[in-house]
């Protein structure tokens, strides 16, 4: 039964090695089967074909290899494109190519649905079914890579965990993955080409910077106003901003790391001076820079991007206390591919 097979992804090198020892082979085929496993992503144990036939059924008889296969792809008229990847248990996530001029960017997610309830992101909507393996993760990153070559001419340089789901509910198959994206024996990607994107769990961020992470850290802000933050984002309750506070104080003393604040100015909720100067004096606690991104409506009255003015005067108060703002504008909002609207629709 498929059912009863472990995925064999879930062993270590080690523990292949052992297997291969324990099963009266060569610990070196250990080696050989988790090349085909990551950096070659192997798909079934058929393709490997470098590996005896007699190998490979006993594999077949004791494994399985969970991958992940692209249900659908959308292009957006910008060049964004959105994956459905369907893991095998049939459940659907999403991920996002996103192609600018120097860069492609793989926005990818982590857990099926989310485990947090922010007001005005459509994944909130769905409830959080489970975790993300680091197989899953690693593949939905392997799928963009392809279709930058296939489409772009060129690999991926980026990755942001910004899909679907809180990278830190689900920190160990975060980390492993991005282990095997970085190292040699996987993708050999940079470190400080990944961004991982907290909606602010302090005591995760904490044990980050105890494990001395390279990726870089973003922080979902999005007010500065403890009583706002907890209205629109209310998990944030239970990890109130002195402690985010201390916990990204602890971030860069231990990493010497940047951090970037994710931030969207909304009418009537935080597009007034109170806001503004609230925001300029946590950007003071820690260096940091500011991204404003454009709100996505996801069908919802509550909420409604402010005024250009209410921007520009976040702008100004920013720089004019030498913080770095940029804007960033939506990609792929014709396909719901944009910030807060991956929500598996199609
Ligand atoms: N849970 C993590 C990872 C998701 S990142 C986090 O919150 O950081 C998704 C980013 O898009 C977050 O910054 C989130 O606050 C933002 N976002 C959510 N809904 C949005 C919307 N409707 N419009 C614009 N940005 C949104």
């Amino acid at each position: 039964m498929q059912a009863d097979k472990k995925d064999i992804r879930a062993l270590s090198k080690e523990q292949l090695r052992e297997f291969f020892v324990t099963n009266g082979d060569k610990a070196f085929r250990g080696n050989q089967i988790y090349e085909w496993l990551w950096s070659k992503s192997a798909h079934s144990f058929e393709n490997m074909t470098n590996v005896s036939k007699e190998t490979r059924t006993m594999l077949e008889a004791n494994f399985v290899i969970n991958h992940v296969k692209v249900d659908t792809m959308q292009r957006s008229e910008d060049g964004t494109v959105k994956n459905a990847v369907r893991l095998h248990d049939d459940l659907i996530v999403e991920s996002v190519l996103i192609p600018t001029k120097t860069r492609t960017t793989a926005c990818v997610s982590s857990q099926v649905g989310c485990s947090l309830d922010c007001n005005f992101c459509a994944t909130a909507r769905l409830k959080r079914m489970r975790n993300l393996t680091p197989g899953e993760i690693y593949d939905q990153v392997v799928a963009i890579d392809n279709e930058s070559k296939l489409y772009y001419d060129r690999p991926l340089s980026n990755i942001v965990f910004m899909g679907m789901g809180e990278p830190l509910m689900n920190y160990p198959n975060v980390m492993k993955a991005i282990d095997m994206i970085t190292s040699n024996e996987g993708l050999g990607m940079s470190p400080k080409r990944i961004t991982v994107s907290t909606s602010g769990v302090s005591k995760m961020i904490k044990k980050m910077a105890d494990d001395e992470v390279k990726f870089n850290l973003a922080v979902s802000l999005h007010s500065a106003i403890e009583a706002i933050r907890n209205e629109i984002m209310p998990f944030t309750k239970s990890f109130p901003l002195p402690e985010l506070r201390e916990a990204l104080e602890y971030w860069y003393a231990k990493t010497k790391s940047k951090i970037t604040y994710e931030y969207v100015v909304w009418k009537n909720i935080n597009d007034d001076k109170a806001s503004i100067d609230a925001l300029v004096k946590f950007c003071k606690h820690v260096p940091c820079k500011v991204n404003l991104i454009e709100y996505n409506a996801i069908d919802d009255g509550d909420f409604q991007q402010a005024d250009e003015q209410a921007t520009k005067d976040y702008i100004t108060a920013l720089e004019r206390n030498n913080i770095v703002v940029k804007v960033r504008k939506s990609r792929g909002k014709d396909i719901d591919a944009a910030c807060g609207q991956l929500a598996n629709k199609s």
